[in-house]
């Protein structure tokens, strides 16, 4: 059963988004996943917030990624307490598009779950 949103104010604005880039989650769980651009995201959690499977956590960022990030990156992460989203729970989604609206950052893309990114 699907989990529920923690924000449904924002989980309705993101659904009224005119560049959500789905409109209704009739994908089968497994379809597309978001993947997150770390050099872009500021930890906020929005995506928690809005997406319905709960795919997402938002914890400090591995030290692997960390070091991947460019110099100012880097800088921008530490400011936010290296705070990062990741997607434990890919598997569980529904191609909805609420998160990719719903994140201020623009970090998150929808991809083809075959695409191996
Ligand atoms: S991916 Fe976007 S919405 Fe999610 S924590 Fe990062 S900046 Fe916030
Ligand atoms: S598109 Fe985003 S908000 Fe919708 S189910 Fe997938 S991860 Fe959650």
């Amino acid at each position: 059963m699907a989990k529920r949103v923690r924000d449904t104010e924002k989980a309705r604005r993101a659904a009224r988004h005119p560049d959500r880039p789905s409109e209704e989650c009739r994908a089968l769980a497994g379809t597309s996943k978001p993947v997150v651009d770390r050099a872009r995201c500021e930890g906020k959690k929005d995506c928690v917030d809005v997406c319905p499977e709960g795919v997402f956590e938002v914890r400090r960022m591995d030290d692997a990624d960390f070091a991947a990030l460019g110099f100012f990156a880097k800088l921008k992460s530490r400011a936010h307490g290296r705070l990062s989203a990741y997607t434990p729970n890919a598997a569980a989604c529904r191609s909805c598009g609420l998160c990719v609206v719903a994140c201020p950052e623009k970090a998150i893309t929808l991809v083809s779950s075959t695409s191996g990114r």
